[in-house]
């Protein structure tokens, strides 16, 4: 029983030792855009709340900022719905 538990034991150091010894782990996968699906930024559409990926979008500059839309349509739809309430 004493040897089993000394065998153990040498396992154990052997195995520290190794760990130890051994090629550090690779590095976690922290930040790696992917191939298939590049990260981009999304932009919502406010004529009808899509959204769209930024370099897809029909940009409309205002004056405090610029918008984004889907489609030209939507953006006139938009522009055409500014000047009635509701
Ligand atoms: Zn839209």
């Amino acid at each position: 029983m004493f040897q089993l538990i000394l065998l153990a034991w040498v396992i154990y150091i052997l195995y520290r030792w190794l760990r130890r010894g051994a090629v550090p782990a690779p590095k976690p996968r922290t930040f790696e855009p992917s191939k298939d699906q590049p990260v981009e930024e999304m932009v919502q559409d406010p004529a009808c709340g899509t959204w769209v990926p930024l370099s897809q979008a029909v940009s409309l500059p205002g004056k405090k900022e610029t918008l984004y839309f889907c489609s030209s349509e939507c953006r006139d739809k938009f522009l055409g719905g500014q000047g009635r309430n509701n």
